[in-house]
């Protein structure tokens, strides 16, 4: 059965063109954070045309973070600026890609469901990927659902998803859906002129397949003339007041503002027959100043092994500037290679920070340089932040150096290893598959009384998200407690360590879960805020 779009949801699609990496799934966020700010209802969906049923199983270099959701997805880091811009939980459901679409027509086809038809991109991954919109929008209820649409047009394998956008436009009510455009306008020195054409070949791709775009939003490092832009809408058969400069800007947070100030949220409502009042954005323009002019400035470490790509830890990035808002300081994070460490030791790279975070991570390689930090920012009193990994390589250096367990280690890192102060997860036991097979989303844990990581949740209970297949061997957990190491988080049963913390240390933390899926603009994570605090305390 073919499900039809509601008529009382508004549908917006947003495309790329010319190249990638134009700051698309900035711009849906910043357009979800407009209309939500207009008092609608929200969401937005990511469509990735990869094979691969989730990134999850993607390294970090081809895919950058994998972001986790409050049920336990892995999805793109897309629907973490979702989450930061809009503040509504993501799902599942938000991050539809190719090999899930096809997972779910090969497996109806199995069954029979297709009643003898021949099973063929169009209709039946058309019908589908229209399908997984549509039941979006019927479950979360929402006014208005925003499509990102990933790669870039012209792309062989973005081709289904665009069909199925014209299909939509075709099939739902006239009004209800917008079709964006999001292209690249360079401006070429040699010509002193700002140069139109990548974009009308862009939305001539488009056009070819059935998409008249309604708006262009077009990445721009200066302000378009007018004349452009009137070149652009003519070409492009686009209104004028529809083509959108999305101009370079210092902190992705006054995107918002740079489309507000062109009036583009009121464009959409009226294109969309929707009436709202304008949206306040006094808050959002207070932080971005904060942002652009704090007073105070403090440097943090960032000490892993993907720091050759930033991507791997954008959530963390955002973090850090939701902190530093919050601390009214300017956090400079300093990019440290593990393997670095290991090979030249941690004082030629800590010795100038205010701090040291330690990010989740797989896999043995750069493991000791990451001790070798640790062991500095425990010995100098220099505030120390694990992640995941890093509270597991907290727990290794602290086993080895000060419980004298020799060669203490995770299994993950050494199978053989005589102290497994680390091990894993007997509900990973049996896993066999690699998929969506870690502990994934969100669990409760419980703060212990009179801790730090009391002291800076202020709450009994708290609740992250999680994606790891290693623990703390609770083995171990008397002897790491006998020599300091406070157990400060425990799952509700008491079984899994989830937070540990020093007491001869003026900040030193670490969490087997990932705090900073949970940072948002307006709601700083508190672990980060802390850390920023002890960090500006430490430099002082
Ligand atoms: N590799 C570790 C585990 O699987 C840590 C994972 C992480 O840092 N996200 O438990």
């Amino acid at each position: 059965m073919r499900k039809k779009i509601p008529q009382n949801t508004k549908f917006i699609f947003v495309t790329g063109g010319v190249v990638s990496s134009l700051g698309k799934g900035i711009a849906c966020a910043s357009l979800g954070f407009l209309l939500k700010a207009r008092g609608l209802k929200v969401t937005i969906v990511k469509m990735d045309p990869y094979l691969n049923v989730d990134p999850g199983t993607m390294s970090p270099y081809q895919h950058g973070e994998v972001y986790v959701t409050n049920d336990g997805a892995e999805t793109d880091l897309d629907l973490g600026h979702y989450e930061r811009f809009i503040s509504e939980d993501m799902s599942q459901m938000n991050n539809v890609t190719t090999g899930q679409v096809y997972n779910t027509v090969i497996s109806k086809e199995r069954r029979g469901d297709y009643l003898g038809a021949t099973v063929q991109v169009i209709p039946h991954i058309t019908d589908e990927i229209k399908r997984r919109v549509i039941v979006v929008a019927e479950q979360t209820r929402v006014q208005v659902v925003l499509v990102e649409v990933g790669g870039t047009v012209g792309d062989i394998e973005s081709l289904p998803f665009l069909e199925s956008i014209r299909q939509f436009c075709l099939e739902a009510e006239p009004g209800n859906v917008i079709t964006m455009h999001l292209t690249l306008v360079p401006y070429i020195e040699t010509a002193g002129e700002s140069k139109t054409k990548p974009t009308q070949h862009s939305v001539m791709r488009l056009r070819e397949i059935g998409i008249q775009p309604d708006f262009l939003l077009c990445r721009c490092d200066r302000h378009l003339k007018r004349g452009i832009k009137e070149k652009i809408a003519l070409f492009c058969n686009v209104r004028p007041e529809r083509v959108i400069e999305a101009i370079d800007v210092s902190t992705i947070y006054e995107v918002p503002l740079n489309f507000a100030k062109q009036q583009v949220d009121e464009k959409i409502i009226q294109r969309l027959n929707l009436k709202t009042p304008a949206p306040d954005l006094a808050q959002l323009r207070k932080i971005v100043q904060k942002i652009n002019k704090p007073d105070h400035k403090v440097t943090v470490a960032i000490c892993g092994k993907y720091v050759k790509l930033r991507d791997a830890y954008k959530s963390i990035m955002e973090s850090f500037t939701h902190a530093g808002v919050a601390n009214n300081a300017r956090v400079k994070l300093k990019w440290v290679d593990s393997e670095d460490v290991e090979e030249h030791g941690p004082e030629k790279y800590f010795a100038d920070v205010c701090g040291i975070l330690i990010p989740g991570g797989f896999g043995d390689r750069g493991i000791e340089g990451k001790l070798h930090a640790i062991r500095y920012a425990r010995e100098k009193h220099l505030p120390f932040f694990g992640i995941c990994l890093g509270l597991q390589c907290a727990v290794i250096e602290y086993a080895r150096n000060v419980c004298k367990l020799k060669h203490a280690n995770s299994l993950e890192f050494d199978p053989n290893t005589p102290y497994p102060v680390i091990h894993i997860m007997e509900s990973q036991k049996s896993v066999k598959e690699m998929g969506g097979t870690m502990r994934l989303g969100v669990y409760p844990c419980v703060i212990k009384e009179n801790s730090l990581a009391s002291r800076v949740y202020r709450k009994e209970r708290i609740y992250e998200r999680h994606r790891h297949r290693y623990e703390i061997n609770n083995e171990y957990r008397e002897c790491l407690e006998k020599n300091g190491m406070v157990m400060s988080g425990l799952s509700p049963d008491g079984l899994l360590v989830e937070m540990i913390e020093l007491k001869d240390h003026p900040y030193f933390i670490g969490c087997q879960f990932h705090p900073e899926l949970k940072s948002r603009l307006t709601d700083p994570h508190p672990l980060f805020v802390n850390f920023i605090k002890a960090a500006l305390k430490f430099c002082k």
